[in-house]
């Protein structure tokens, strides 16, 4: 039987999805290659996909849900354009992966589940790794979570119908959300950006739009996203 791989050889692995899927595939923020390059991935996979902790794509986690590939995760982190004193708004928590990267590269970190047993998984494992700036609540984050509103970034990792406006109304002047969008077959990973001034989420006034490119998600499943 073939023994299962130590903690260097992920370290190693890691080191390896970094350089090859991460840096040579465009990735520049140097605080997002390291806050990569630092978060024990394979601790997010269920045991039976271990061993693929550091492929190059998704992996389910149960529940019909899936870790994001690291492209994917590191795409989303760099779009944010963070310095590391932002309070981050983050839904679909699912592994708690994505969550414990961005706890890296901001001061905090409220973290949005549906479902509740994912939720408890991944507060209990950031809790485990000593992560202590990231806050897991399970709710309904298609509509954000104004308690802790306004947000200087938000990051949705599920696919929405349109740009839900609630969403947009808790970003701080300035802010940035990025989301993926249906848009005719493909998801189009979009960032929106709250220009200083008027906003108008009906409208679109005071947001400006860049796509970063297609992707692929779950639905996101809520009041501003699909029906159940
Ligand atoms: N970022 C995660 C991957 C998440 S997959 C990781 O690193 O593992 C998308 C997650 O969004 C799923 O767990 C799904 O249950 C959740 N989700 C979908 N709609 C949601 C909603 N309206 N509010 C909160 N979570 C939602």
């Amino acid at each position: 039987m073939r023994r299962s791989p130590s903690a260097a050889d992920f370290a190693a692995q890691r080191a390896d999805m970094v350089e090859w899927q991460l840096r040579r595939r465009g990735i520049r923020d140097q605080s997002v290659l390291n806050a990569m390059a630092a978060v024990p991935r394979e601790l997010f996979v269920p045991e039976r996909y271990r061993k693929r902790a550091y492929a190059d794509s998704a992996l389910p986690i149960g529940h019909g849900q899936t870790i994001s590939q690291p492209w994917i995760v590191a795409a989303i982190c760099e779009a944010l354009a963070l310095e590391g004193s932002e309070r981050v708004l983050e839904v679909g928590t699912g592994s708690g992966y994505s969550a414990a990267v961005l706890a890296m590269l901001a001061a905090e970190v409220i973290t949005i589940e549906r479902i509740e047993e994912l939720a408890i998984a991944a507060r209990q494992l950031l809790a485990e790794l000593g992560i202590t700036n990231v806050e897991v609540v399970v709710a309904d984050g298609s509509a954000g979570f104004p308690d802790r509103a306004p947000y200087e970034a938000i990051a949705v990792h599920a696919t929405a119908p349109s740009p839900p406006r609630t969403l947009i109304r808790q970003l701080a002047p300035g802010g940035r959300l990025v989301i993926p969008i249906a848009s005719d077959g493909a998801d189009m990973l979009t960032v929106f950006r709250r220009l200083e001034g008027k906003l108008d989420p009906m409208t679109g006034e005071g947001l400006q739009r860049t796509v970063i490119g297609p992707c692929r998600f779950v639905p996101l499943v809520g009041s501003e996203g699909y029906p159940e």
